[in-house]
């Protein structure tokens, strides 16, 4: 059965368990948040909807598992279709292309990015095997909707395959400007590509504005339409904001709309996690532990555009200079390890836990311990109670396409009170002006901001947070979607009679 819409993204839209019998089993993911519920979710809005993700394969020509399958779940009827790679295809296309060369460069870390091992024969078969499976899945004029830097290549192979299909690309990352990205051998190819879609589409202004100085210093690209960004994304100084947005280019006589579009959270279903009776009675352990010491909380996962070395650098600092908050501040640091292998995070991971022993070495009393270091994922339920014990939520990654952790922090307050400290180089910096907002590459800042977050008092606490919440709830996830093709267009769209 073709779909109306057709999800094209890397990873399965479940998780797949082996059950003691050795069969494997397909589970919902366990909590609704995160992308890939957010994603499902649109599968509501049409009859039937398909999904194109890849499946480790030891023979990927003779694959030990169905390459179709229908699911009917409590998102709605779509089929999925898994592309069986091999460990070394996965390996060259996500963990070397992907990770180690697209990576650095979309998070403005040049010296990080790794050249000499890609093999970009191999990115553009896997990319084109996605394109083939979208094009078989789509119906006639169905909105095929792409995600993330991984499958660059996929609009291009699609529009080749099917010219009818409406396709739109949305980056979940920075998109870097010219003299950045243009670092990349390859990037005539991958902005031909993204030049192929009907929407391309970013979280913020500037990664839009980025991404149309990229191809227009490439190809001949026009700005066929020009705006004005809404006040409330300009209303405060930080180094992400932009005045002016591209909303649409033409190139070849073909118009391609350029769409900001931030992802949100789900208020409501954080607001009723952080309400559970469970979460309360977490909470009251927390605070007892804590004492009357003030705790910063820290989540995200390791990797080096998210700042974690230098929060730790700027914790010790403001322990030595400050002698008085010794014993009286805790930073409980959740740096979730993914267990890729991959040498660039685990040099990151050690550094961290090197890092965090030395502070509690030097300041550590028995019964005080600086820093609690995590680097085991905390189920979203128990993140709440963390969320909501918070007296200051640090969150200052060095480059953040939009970071959705801060916004989950602000929706579990329902209390209204907590202070956010966020880095200007967060995407959701533009929409968080209520925050304290830092910059990470300075010392001077970073100290100066947790300082002051800490001594805040409570009436500013109130007032910034109100505001926080305001931009958080109203762009809860449900106004997400993919940029100026919507869904209900294309199913009101006439299909040809066959
Ligand atoms: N998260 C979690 N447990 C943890 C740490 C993180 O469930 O211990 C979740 C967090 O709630 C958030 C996501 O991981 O939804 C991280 O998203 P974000 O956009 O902040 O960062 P990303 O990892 O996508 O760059």
């Amino acid at each position: 059965m073709s779909s109306e819409l057709v999800i094209v993204y890397h990873r399965q839209p479940y998780e797949e368990h082996v059950d003691e019998n050795g069969n494997t089993v397909l589970k919902e993911n366990k909590s609704p948040n995160g992308i890939v519920p957010t994603l499902k979710s649109f599968f509501g809005s049409v009859d039937h909807g398909a999904w194109v993700a890849w499946k480790l394969a030891d023979d990927p020509d003779n694959p030990a598992f169905e390459k179709r399958i229908e699911i009917d779940d409590s998102y709605g009827k779509y089929s999925v279709s898994r592309l069986p790679l091999s460990a070394e295809q996965v390996r060259e296309f996500y963990h070397i292309t992907s990770k180690e060369a697209f990576w650095p460069i979309l998070h403005g870390f040049k010296e990080r990015y790794n050249y000499d091992p890609v093999d970009w024969k191999n990115f553009q078969d896997v990319n084109r095997r996605f394109a083939e499976a979208a094009a078989e899945e789509a119906a006639e004029g169905a909105l095929v909707w792409i995600h993330d830097y991984n499958l660059w290549m996929v609009p291009l192979y699609l529009r080749e395959l099917r010219p009818d299909v409406r396709i739109s690309f949305f980056h979940h990352t920075p998109f870097p400007a010219a003299d950045v990205f243009n670092v990349l051998p390859w990037r005539r190819h991958i902005v031909e590509s993204l030049l192929a879609c009907d929407d391309v589409g970013f979280h913020i202004p500037r990664y839009a504005a980025n991404f149309v100085s990229v191809a227009s210093s490439l190809f001949d690209v026009e700005i066929a339409e020009m705006n004005r960004v809404p006040d409330k994304w300009i209303s405060d100084d930080t180094a992400l904001i932009e005045r002016m947005l591209p909303s649409a280019v033409t190139h070849q006589g073909r118009k391609v709309a350029i769409s900001v579009t931030p992802v949100g959270v789900d208020v409501e279903f954080i607001d009723e996690r952080t309400r559970l009776e469970a979460t309360e009675t977490r909470l009251a352990e927390i605070r007892s532990e804590l004492g009357d010491a003030k705790m910063i909380l820290s989540v995200g996962r390791t990797d080096y555009t998210k700042g974690g070395i230098e929060q730790l650098t700027s914790f010790e600092r403001i322990l030595e200079q400050n002698p008085d908050l010794r014993g009286k501040v805790r930073l409980m640091h959740v740096s979730v390890s993914a267990n890729t292998g991959m040498t660039a995070y685990e040099e990151v991971q050690n550094e961290i836990e090197q890092m965090a022993g030395h502070i509690n070495g030097r300041f550590g009393r028995f019964d005080w311990q600086p820093v609690t270091l995590i680097s085991r994922a905390i189920p979203f339920e128990q993140l709440v109670a963390y969320y909501r014990a918070a007296d200051v939520a640090w969150i200052t990654p060095l480059a953040d396409g939009m970071n959705l952790v801060c916004k989950e922090f602000v929706a579990s307050r329902f209390d209204g009170d907590g202070v956010l400290v966020l880095s200007e180089f967060a995407g959701a910096a533009v929409e968080l002006g209520g925050a304290v907002i830092t910059n990470p590459y300075s010392f001077k800042s970073m100290d100066a901001a947790i300082l002051e977050a800490l001594a805040m008092p409570e009436d500013e606490r109130r007032r910034r947070m109100a505001r926080l919440r305001v931009a958080v709830f109203a762009n809860d996830v449900r106004q997400w979607g993919p940029g100026s093709l919507s869904l209900k267009r294309s199913l009101l769209q006439e299909v040809p009679a066959a």
